[in-house]
């Protein structure tokens, strides 16, 4: 059976919006390197050799998922701009490369001292091999199947990358110098934006991925300072609306409603859905993208009736009256049964038409 594509932009597009009619749940994953490789039968360097590889098999594993977006894996400023920054840096070095994982860059080693970030060049992302090859693959898959595609950005995640765990002592040492890599972070991300809409066309939405805003990870003020603040001012230089992914364990998503604009959110955490209910109350214009499926819970211990009863808990909560999609978080891991993944397409397809009943 042949996926229907625009079928599933129409679902998505309108259930993140909340205007139009919906025929169903939208069906939202991040299929990642190691889920592609795995399904595709190939690894990673093979994935990123050519844009038509890197297309062909992120739209055959989705296709194989049968969710409803589609999503080149690095075109995300997580481990590829890492990349970037090595390679801009001449630290080409820290890149460690794995079979079925993304590229890893050493964490704290692009930026070890103070020198290293008052010198840190910004990468010209047309000169990278894995972003010309990014965006490349963007475009085949936009040519083929005829759907939008967002970039992804984020600040502190590329903080954590460069600056590794040194990043926690400059918060309360020294963090001019913290400010002033976020800073080059974010001209960073803006010059990506531009180059790729200059490369490749308009970019709908950003997915944000907002890791500070999480309780094990630092207080709500220091989140605000340290990318909070740079979140609202790409909002204003970009224009285009924001979808926030935090994938932590104790996520400030209500407070973070609070203070900025996102038009979804997606995560997985708390696990408690009557803490996604009141959200919905509080939030009724912010799409909830996930709720309480997380993938090393039922997906990696469950059955696949586990799962589908997680699924339908989602569903009948938090799908009536719209502005909710599935989606399992974080990215799908390789170690995660199939038939549990499969799982939640089957379970869509027999609770996620509207009405819900
Ligand atoms: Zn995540």
């Amino acid at each position: 059976m042949s996926h229907d594509w625009k079928a599933s932009s129409k679902r998505f597009i309108n259930t993140l919006l909340g205007a139009g009619k919906v025929d169903r749940v939208p069906y939202f994953a991040l299929i990642m390197e190691q889920m592609i490789t795995r399904i595709a039968g190939i690894n990673v360097r093979t994935l990123y050799s050519s844009p038509k590889i890197l297309a062909d098999s992120t739209i055959m594993a989705s296709e194989f998922l049968n969710v409803d977006t589609l999503h080149i894996p690095t075109a995300w400023a997580g481990p590829s701009e890492a990349l970037a920054f090595a390679e801009a840096n001449d630290k080409k070095n820290v890149i460690k490369w794995f079979d079925y994982l993304p590229i890893f860059i050493e964490q704290g080693k692009i930026c070890q001292t103070v020198e290293d970030i008052e010198n840190l060049k910004l990468p010209d992302h047309k000169e990278i091999k894995l972003w010309k090859t990014t965006f490349a693959a963007v475009k085949r898959v936009r040519e083929k199947r005829k759907v939008g595609h967002a970039l992804s950005l984020g600040i502190w995640n590329l903080v954590q990358q460069l600056r590794g765990v040194q990043a926690f002592k400059d918060m309360r040492e020294n963090p001019e110098i913290l400010l002033e890599l976020c800073e080059k972070i974010y001209q960073s991300q803006i010059n990506l934006y531009h180059d790729w809409t200059k490369e490749v066309g308009p970019i709908p939405s950003i997915f944000y991925t907002g890791y500070s805003f999480n309780k094990t990870m630092m207080s709500f003020e220091d989140a605000m300072k340290f990318e909070g603040q740079f979140i609202n001012r790409l909002q204003k230089e970009l224009g285009v609306p924001f979808i926030l992914h935090n994938c932590g364990m104790k996520p400030y998503f209500k407070e973070i409603c609070n203070e900025i604009d996102f038009i979804a959110v997606n995560g997985s955490h708390p696990l408690d859905i009557n803490y996604w209910v009141d959200f919905k109350k509080k939030f009724p214009k912010v799409t909830i993208m996930g709720a309480t499926i997380d993938v090393s819970q039922e997906l990696l211990t469950g059955t696949p009736l586990d799962v589908e009863e997680k699924v339908k808990e989602n569903i009948l909560n938090l799908a009536p009256g719209g502005r909710y999609m599935v989606s399992p978080i974080c990215a799908l891991p390789w170690n995660v049964p199939l038939p549990n993944i499969l799982a939640i397409s089957k379970a869509i397809e027999t609770y996620g038409y509207y009405p819900i009943a």
